[in-house]
């Protein structure tokens, strides 16, 4: 008889865990507190992305990110608030915000994100699984001499990474985008890079799970754990028990609340997003684009969309959005893009989401000692997508006991 798994969490990590346990033989049992039709899997800027190797703690982020915090609209922002858990997160943020750390960062994000990229390319091979994936690089383009300095060290550590990537003078990165305007100086062109459309990878993703028989159950929050000595036997919802011969905690950045009812830390914050999106609309890009300075992200999608976002707002799940903060983003797209007067939409057309932040910018994804069936899969900050795939196949991996595809040992839950 196959073996049941049950996944806390129907956001891309839970999904794309689902995928392979599903595909090793598992039976597996999905369960989410919402309906697994939005969240932070959704808004995002769909974003795959090998270029991403630098983590989010750097040596220059504390003093940039007081100076941001002084103004409303900029691209990063910690609500102050009398939190333990807060403080203990900023603390080892702090102590992670440094050159060592960075560099030995940069293989394990970049082994994962090219997994990943590896099998979001198989899957886009199925039988419907068209989630609009297209490997045609990303931009990150640069305004002020101070960046552009900033991208040639980036350059020479993307190129010692194997990552095809060439830096773009105005008239180059001009060339490659022929339908705008661009006020910038320059670009990093990160060839490498995928972008594809999340909602659309989402929705295949669900489709294709139920097709193959996993059991998707909305509204089933887990509340609790059914436990003999260091076996997990289950997990409990407010009116449900769900037998488990293992269990995936891939939660989001609710995991951590999760853990606890298991007397684990997993040290996370909510780094929250916003994101607006444009069907058929006269602001036109070619490639993906990072506007380097102001932090905001550029989606052109799925043919007729583009989608603006950005911000990463430290805060607890239940603050009200600000809006000042997606006036921010549009704010910024004109600073680069002079004939894009985007006006402010609607609060029903802004959409926003909470990024699983580890202190130090890498996922957890790994077993832990105290449970013998027990596997961690979350974390993954701004790069939930780009990982999503490959922590899919590890968690699988680890679930059967067999070798990971790659060195895990940085992404254990309970690394120091
Ligand atoms: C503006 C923005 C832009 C971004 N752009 C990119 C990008 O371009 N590329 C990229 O790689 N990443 C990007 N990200 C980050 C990415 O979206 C996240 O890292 C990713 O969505 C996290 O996925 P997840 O499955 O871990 O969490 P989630 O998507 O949050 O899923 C977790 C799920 O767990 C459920 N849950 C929570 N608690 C419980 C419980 N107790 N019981 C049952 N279910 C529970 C929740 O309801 C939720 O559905 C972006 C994020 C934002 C905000």
């Amino acid at each position: 008889m196959s073996k049941e798994v049950i996944i806390i969490g129907g956001g891309i990590i839970g999904l794309s865990s689902a995928f392979y346990l599903q595909d090793a033989g598992y039976k597996v049992t999905v369960l989410d507190t919402t309906d697994m039709q939005q969240g932070c899997s959704y808004g995002n800027a769909g974003y795959v992305c090998p270029s991403h190797f630098v983590p989010l703690a750097t040596p220059g982020i504390i003093k940039q990110g007081l100076k941001w915090m002084l103004n409303a609209k900029s691209p990063f922002y910690v609500q102050p608030r009398l939190s333990g858990e807060l403080i203990s997160w900023g603390l080892k943020f702090m102590k992670s915000a440094t050159k060592e750390h960075v560099e030995r960062s940069a293989i394990p994000l970049r082994d994962i994100a090219l997994l990943s990229k590896q099998l979001y390319e198989s899957w886009a091979q199925l039988p419907g699984m068209d989630f609009a994936y297209e490997p045609k690089g990303m931009l990150e383009l640069f305004k002020t001499a101070e960046n552009a300095h900033h991208a040639e060290h980036t350059l020479k550590d993307a190129l010692a990474l194997g990552l095809d990537t060439r830096l773009l003078n105005k008239a180059e990165l001009q060339a490659m985008e022929p339908g705008a305007d661009i006020d910038a100086i320059g670009a990093l062109y990160f060839a490498g890079d995928a972008q594809l459309y999340p909602n659309k990878l989402m929705q295949c993703l669900l489709n294709w799970l139920q097709q193959k028989g996993v059991r998707l159950i909305g509204s089933q929050e887990v509340t609790g754990f059914i436990t003999e000595g260091r076996v997990l036997k289950g997990v409990k919802t407010a009116n449900q028990q769900y037998p488990a011969d293992h269990v995936v905690l891939a939660a989001g950045v609710w995991s951590s609340a999760v853990a606890k009812q298991l007397n684990l830390r997993l040290p996370m914050v909510g780094g929250r997003g916003y994101s607006v999106t444009y069907e058929d609309a006269p602001y036109k890009v070619h490639h993906s684009i990072i506007l380097s300075e102001a932090r905001v992200a550029i989606s052109p999608m799925d043919g007729n969309k583009i989608r603006f976002g950005g911000t990463m707002e430290i805060t607890g799940v239940n603050a009200p959005p600000r809006m000042q903060r997606v006036q921010g983003i549009l704010e910024s797209v004109k600073r680069y893009f002079p004939a894009y007067d985007i006006p402010m939409p609607a609060a029903d057309k802004v959409w926003y989401g909470y990024r699983p932040c580890s202190a130090d910018g890498l996922p957890y994804i790994g077993n832990v000692q105290q449970y013998t069936n027990l596997t961690i899969a979350t974390g993954h900050s701004m790069l939930g997508i780009s990982l999503g795939a490959g922590t899919g196949k590890l968690v699988s991996e680890l679930v059967q006991g067999i070798p990971a595809s790659m060195d895990i040992t940085p992404f254990h839950p309970q690394r120091g």
